[in-house]
């Protein structure tokens, strides 16, 4: 294999730069060229599509977003488009294609492998929600800006003696949730695969009240529901005094942690390997510290288990 295309799809994530750059100088090392393709899916039918030297992924280890863009594209989803988006691959002689997204960016990866296109997902997504990888990048980067964030809200919860209840990112997935709940010792986690208790939820926040507790703090995954309905129920039954914060698209943004530029340089690097191994359809993924790679197909079709121990944890090291 002597060219390979790149993009990244979805919504961004924190390290996906360094992730780029990883693939950028892996395949140049291995003497290929890297085509860049601006704008995921989107940018692929349109030919939005340029080479990378290794100059031109540069001073981007350390910075968020992406610098090839990110789309969500409908067109891609059907035949029509994924035949377009065949033409461009055939006329740049793109051979293999490395994907840099979360499940859907995968969904469009195995359509592509089906047609003959070799492709390997690189899981990017902050949710931490994708099967068969501990960790996928960005998690660390958004999980460490929610920490700092509720470190902020503790001083003036403490000052105020108010109880704050902290919405964070996650419609499916819980891990943004319990891994900041368990980092800040909030008093309650609530998140999408676990019913919460809304009585239990009260009576740690007036057993935290009776031994002279300042403040309580909430952390509640968006996909649980509002955080703003829950900050007005909380205030109803206990009279104290509650304020909601959403923290939304902060999550996403801001500079990678030392351990999502070392995680994607890593999975990258393991990408490129793939292909030029004359592997297909394969995600690749870190487990127990190990890299290692998975059927695409197998990792969309199995849903992604959070830790129930740490969930019990947090339960004891809240009482
Ligand atoms: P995140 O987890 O951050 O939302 P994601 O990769 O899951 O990231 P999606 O919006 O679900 O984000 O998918 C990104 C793009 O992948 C879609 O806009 C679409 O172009 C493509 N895609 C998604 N599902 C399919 C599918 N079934 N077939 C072909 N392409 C798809």
């Amino acid at each position: 294999m002597k060219k390979i295309g790149i993009l990244t799809s979805g919504g961004d994530a924190p390290g996906m730069n360094a992730a780029i750059r990883a693939v950028v100088r892996k395949a140049i090392f291995h003497e290929m060229e890297v085509y860049g393709i601006y704008n995921g899916y989107q940018g692929l039918m349109e030919g939005n599509i340029k080479q990378l030297g290794i100059g031109s992924v540069g001073d981007i280890i350390q910075r968020g977003g992406t610098i090839l863009y990110s789309a969500r594209s409908e067109a891609f989803k059907t035949e029509a488009g994924q035949e377009k988006a065949i033409e461009q691959l055939n006329k740049f002689g793109i051979e293999g294609l490395i994907v840099i997204g979360g499940d859907g960016s995968f969904q469009g990866a195995v359509k592509l492998t089906e047609k003959g296109y070799p492709c390997i997902g690189v899981p990017g997504t902050i949710d931490n929600d994708i099967t068969g990888t501990d960790f996928t990048i960005g998690f660390d980067t958004a999980l460490n800006t929610i920490i700092d964030a509720i470190d902020k809200i503790r001083d003036t919860a403490t000052s105020h003696e108010r109880t704050y209840v902290i919405e964070v990112m996650g419609r499916d997935a819980g891990d943004l949730a319990l891994w900041a709940g368990l980092a800040d010792g909030a008093e309650s986690i609530l998140i999408p695969e676990k019913p919460h208790d809304f009585d239990m939820v009260i009576d740690r926040l007036q057993k935290g009240q009776q031994r002279g507790k300042k403040h309580s703090i909430i952390v509640l995954a968006e996909g649980v529901g509002n955080g703003m309905d829950l900050g007005n129920r909380i205030q109803e039954a206990t009279d104290m005094e509650t304020r909601v914060t959403v923290l939304g698209h902060i999550q996403r943004g801001g500079r990678p942690t030392g351990f999502d530029r070392v995680l994607a340089s890593r999975l990258g690097a393991k990408a490129v390997d793939l292909l030029l191994d004359g592997k297909a359809g394969r995600m690749v993924g870190i487990e127990n510290n190990k890299l290692i790679d998975h059927d695409i197909k197998h990792i969309l079709t199995s849903k992604h288990e959070l830790d129930m121990d740490m969930v019990h944890l947090a339960n004891q090291l809240s009482i």
